[in-house]
């Protein structure tokens, strides 16, 4: 990996292990690999983007950092929490109003983050508010760290490009040649990272993405962009072009939302591998897996990526904004 600052946060490697009890239900080979295991909070894929970011803050001598998502953020949570591991204080921006706290809003009284609500439910009143904060504090004379709402910056994606030379060579110590590997996607971030790190090893692997919010085609150019622009930044060559694969149809109600059949593949993970899916990403990721399997579309081995999200296991997921 080409040096590019990072400070360390992931217990790595997380572990990748097959999945028999799931693999025979499904008929098809199944792995799982373990980055709700990262080692920071409750864990998640967050963790490994923020090794940059956060190595750029120290860089760059800030004291503050501003980010911004929904109040039931993973994002935000570990943002603030990993922040503070190194003296930075995390000032977050949600959108919509306070509600009761649960899930991540309960861990961010916890890390003691400063908190504000734009009292909009549009994502996008987040950044202009991240915008005002910084100025506010600059004024102050504090050097704050500005990141983009949801953290997908180019420089956060060399953590999943990282992550992708990790997983490469846990597969070649058990000796699995993946055809598929398969996660959820939000922000593309991850996405774009593991695409990136497949164009320069050369994987044949189909890394496909089952988004939980925007648009396929959005997804899609988004990833390619993020990805060439980490590429950029790393200045790593692009030894082959992988294709963008997105699988939609899985959002259900809405982002934020859980969905029946979300619900129904986290039991089954949790029934047959002692897993627990978080039920606004990986547990429609993998009920678009178990889809794709049961349709005899995937021939194995496939891994899936758990993200993490644990703490919105606790939270309400039904209600309209999260
Ligand atoms: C953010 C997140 C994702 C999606 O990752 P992106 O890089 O935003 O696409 C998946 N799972 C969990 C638990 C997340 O918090």
């Amino acid at each position: 990996m080409p040096p590019l600052a990072r400070v360390s946060l992931v217990r790595e490697p997380t572990p990748l292990h097959s999945a028999p009890r799931l693999s025979e239900e499904l008929c098809v080979e199944v792995w799982f690999k373990r980055d709700d295991m990262t080692g920071v909070g409750l864990g998640g894929n967050k963790i490994r983007g923020l090794e940059y970011l956060l190595a750029d803050a120290l860089a760059q001598g800030c004291d503050s950092l501003v980010t911004g998502a929904g109040p039931q953020s993973n994002w935000a949570m570990l943002a603030a929490l990993t922040a503070r591991q190194f003296g930075i204080e995390p000032y977050l921006v949600h959108y919509g109003t306070a509600t009761s706290a649960t899930g991540n809003l309960l861990l961010c009284d916890l890390v003691d983050a400063h908190r504000y609500f734009t009292g909009c439910p549009d994502r996008t009143s987040v950044d202009g508010e991240i915008e005002r904060i910084c100025s506010q504090l600059t004024a102050a004379g504090r050097r704050p760290y500005a990141i983009p709402r949801g953290g997908a910056t180019s420089r956060g994606v060399a953590g999943y490009v990282r992550a992708g030379l990790e997983l490469d060579r846990q597969c070649q110590a058990v000796g699995i040649a993946p055809t598929q590997l398969w996660l959820a996607t939000g922000s593309c971030a991850t996405q774009a990272g593991l695409l990136t790190a497949a164009c320069w090893l050369g994987w044949t692997t189909q890394i496909t993405g089952v988004t939980v919010s925007r648009p396929r085609k959005e997804c899609t150019a988004r990833i390619e962009e993020m990805s060439a622009a980490a590429a950029d930044l790393l200045r790593i060559p692009v030894n082959s072009v992988a294709r963008v694969c997105v699988v939609d149809g899985y959002i259900g109600p809405g982002y934020g939302i859980a969905s029946p059949a979300g619900q129904a593949a986290t039991s089954l993970v949790a029934r047959t591998e002692g897993i627990f899916l978080d039920p606004i990403f990986g547990a429609k990721a993998m009920a678009a897996l178990i889809d794709a399997a049961r349709g005899g579309r995937v021939t194995g081995p496939v891994i899936f990526l758990v993200t993490g999200g644990a703490p919105t296991l606790f939270a309400s997921t039904k209600a309209v904004t999260v």
